[in-house]
């Protein structure tokens, strides 16, 4: 069987591409399609390989590449897609408010970004919020506040505030964020780096604890790493570690911009241990897929060290992000994906588990965040992606080892089954180049 949707792509189409051809040679690409990539080839920087599949079409969990084949979308655009391609309550938002204002701009106030304040604190139960566009954005905005409550509430001397961080974080592309990476690819060729930040192993509290020093004013930690590899850490460690915050005077900064707002079946994984961050920063699905709209939030104690002209950015809170965020927001309430991404995302899981595959090491995550862990003997993760791609399967390796499983938190049981059946025969290798 090929998965496809029901009214979608043509099988023939497929069989004539190529792509399951010999698995010793790499899958050339269709005409149409080598085109597109020649051109991003050319003009393009190289700081992304992507799959080489380009898309022109998306709707719910599917999305369709020039050549008129039919994918099911199991990234969702790093968690960027939780409510699905184009869902139509997002796309009425957003029409609805590009036919009256787009842009204000900070220097005036504009009728949508009080309400989506509002509808975001009620949703996370803090007192305020800053909106933003991109998530390195928030967290460079989370990092400067609780520097500035640092010093101008907790009495760390100026220029003295550290950061504690994690191994294998990732939290954005800045040069501030990249600095504080223990990833050297990141970080080559791009110093000299921003100070004020230590790194401590991620999933160990007690190490945390001991890297907390008077000048220490900020934890920042993904309650699971994503880019990392989908790393889960130990029971109680988000627990452990906020109490540990608590007890020493040091701001819990959690980092939900892709664990955030369903994807890990609570409405943030943080809530999976119970614990309230002292700051939130959320991104990604904020946007629904349709516009960049990021945001932090805290209470009165962080977000007040703020004073007119310290902070700002030109499109953050501009009232057509505001429109979209207030929608994506509503949708991932209304439509409880946070309660599907548990229950599909816990029967997925044990599915994948069940797969019997030498090539196959561990199958980890919570909701519909799922890493498929392949072990080292069987090569790389990208083979694996490479052959889901051939059989309609869009999933992206992470980390080299990992194929992360994320699609949007719309998903249908039925299409998961369907997803299943071109999944399990890929994990035991078939189609795929092993490269060892
Ligand atoms: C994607 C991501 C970011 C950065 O968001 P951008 O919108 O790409 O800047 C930060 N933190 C985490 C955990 C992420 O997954």
């Amino acid at each position: 069987m090929t998965l496809s949707q029901p009214s979608g792509s043509d099988p023939d189409a497929r069989a004539s591409s190529g792509l399951r051809s010999d698995p010793g040679a790499p899958p050339a690409a269709p005409a149409a399609t080598a085109a597109f990539l020649d051109e991003a080839d050319r003009y393009s920087a190289h700081n992304y390989k992507p799959l080489p599949v380009v898309l022109e079409w998306g709707e719910g969990v599917w999305v369709r590449d020039v050549e008129g084949r039919t994918y099911l979308d199991m990234l969702a655009a790093y968690s960027a897609l939780n409510q699905g391609h184009r869902h139509p309550a997002i796309m009425e938002a957003l029409r609805e408010q590009a036919e009256r204002i787009t842009l204000t701009s900070r220097a005036f106030h504009n009728d949508q970004m009080g309400a989506f304040l509002r509808e975001l604190c009620a949703a996370t139960g803090f007192q305020k919020a800053l909106p933003m566009n991109t998530g390195a954005e928030a967290v460079e905005t989370a990092i400067k506040m609780v520097r500035k409550w640092g010093y101008t509430v907790k009495g760390v001397p100026e220029g003295q505030a550290e950061i504690i961080v994690c191994t294998g974080n990732f939290a954005g592309r800045t040069t501030t964020i990249v600095g504080f990476s223990s990833e050297e690819a990141y970080k080559a060729g791009f110093g000299p780096f921003t100070p004020g930040f230590r790194i401590v192993p991620y999933g160990d509290a007690r190490a945390l604890e001991e890297a907390i020093t008077p000048n220490t004013v900020g934890f920042l930690v993904e309650p699971i790493q994503g880019e990392g590899g989908v790393v889960v850490p130990p029971d109680r460690y988000l627990a452990c570690t906020r109490e540990i915050c608590r007890d020493r005077g040091v701001a819990f900064m959690a980092d939900e911009i892709q664990t955030g707002l369903g994807r890990t079946g609570r409405l943030f994984c943080c809530d999976w241990e119970d614990i309230r961050p002292d700051v939130l920063i959320v991104g990604k699905a904020l946007g629904g897929g349709v516009y960049p709209v990021s945001a932090v939030l805290a209470d009165a104690e962080y977000m007040d060290v703020f004073r007119p002209g310290d902070h700002g950015s030109t499109f953050g809170g501009n009232p057509l992000g505001a429109a979209v965020a207030r929608a994506s927001l509503r949708v991932i309430l209304e439509e409880e994906l946070p309660r599907r991404s548990d229950e599909l995302g816990s029967w997925f899981m044990d599915e994948l588990r069940a797969v019997a595959s030498p090539h196959v090491e561990e199958v980890r995550g919570k909701g519909l965040m799922i890493g498929v862990v392949i072990r080292e003997a069987s090569g790389p993760a990208r083979p694996f992606c490479e052959a889901l791609m051939a059989r309609g399967i869009l999933a992206k390796e992470t980390h080299h080892q990992v194929i992360r499983f994320a699609p949007p938190l719309v998903i249908q049981r039925s299409e998961l089954e369907r997803a299943l059946e071109e999944i399990a025969p890929v994990l035991r290798g078939e189609g795929v180049r092993l490269q060892s």
